[in-house]
């Protein structure tokens, strides 16, 4: 589904359904490494992993809005309790809220190198803000990367995942089909296993439908800025470290 105007990649053509577009990527003379990234997809559509993958390959900031909140839900802070009956009812957090906290976030050093944005933005409101706090920073989007699952996927990808809970490795299962070695314990760190509070069945269908109905519409909001490049995915696509380096490769020759 690649218009005439549009310069096509298609990756993955063994191995998955493509629909791609990325055209006018156009940071120029800019380093592969510097990238700004958004990721886009449903909850459990693999933007986690793929955010992970993106980081570690290109040594870039992950920045994950949901990593950051679950953080805050932790440390017991009041915005915790204000951000966990959103997240827990399967809401967004409102965009004030937000914004405010990915301003500081992009601010800090660490983000000065080229960042993978994980979970924002979530609303049109968030993308434009999102434009904004770039564009006071000389900066911008170079590419939004949208993982697109069926929906009748999501339930089962994300009730039966389970997480890492050692910070700095963040490695993510799946019992159906991506299972770690030893039940509840990190093949990679040998940390404990857990599963997100808000990963049953009910929430993740509340989830589905807020992302229906508040994240979906800014899929066309980048792709009408010339920037978004879609890969479809079934329930059991895992995305590899090769699949990441065929993207860059191409996406690197765009830029
Ligand atoms: P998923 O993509 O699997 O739903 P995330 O970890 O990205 O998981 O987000 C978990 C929850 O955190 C969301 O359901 C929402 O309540 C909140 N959240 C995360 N990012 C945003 C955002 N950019 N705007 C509003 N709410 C957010
Ligand atoms: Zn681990």
């Amino acid at each position: 589904m690649c218009s005439a105007q549009n310069v096509c990649l298609c990756f993955f053509k063994n191995t998955y359904r493509n629909v791609c577009f990325l055209k006018n990527i156009n940071s120029i003379n800019k380093g592969v490494k510097n990238l700004i990234i958004v990721m886009l997809g449903a909850p459990g559509s693999g933007k986690g992993t793929v955010a992970k993958l993106l980081t570690d390959t290109l040594n870039i900031e992950h920045i994950s809005t949901g990593d950051m909140f679950r953080e805050e839900i932790k440390s017991g802070s009041k915005l915790g309790k204000e951000l966990e009956n959103y997240m827990s009812d399967g809401k967004l957090v409102p965009d004030d809220v937000v914004i405010k906290i990915l301003d500081e976030r992009l601010s800090r050093p660490t983000a000065q190198n080229g960042v993978v944005l994980d979970g924002f933005p979530r609303t049109k409101i968030q993308a434009e803000h999102l434009k904004q706090l770039l564009e006071k920073r000389n900066k911008k989007v170079d590419v939004a990367i949208q993982l697109n699952i069926p929906d009748e996927d999501i339930i089962y990808r994300t009730v039966k995942r389970r997480i890492c809970s050692n910070k700095d490795c963040g490695a993510i299962y799946n019992l159906e089909f991506n299972k770690p070695k030893q039940d509840g314990i990190c093949d990679v760190c040998g940390s404990e296993l857990y599963r997100r509070e808000d990963d049953n069945e009910e929430t993740v269908k509340r989830r589905i439908d807020t992302y229906h109905k508040r994240s979906e519409p800014i899929i066309k909001y980048f792709e009408e800025e010339g920037i978004l490049y879609t890969v479809d995915l079934r329930a059991q696509d895992q995305v590899t470290k090769q699949d990441i380096d065929k993207w860059l490769k191409d996406i690197n020759k765009k830029i």
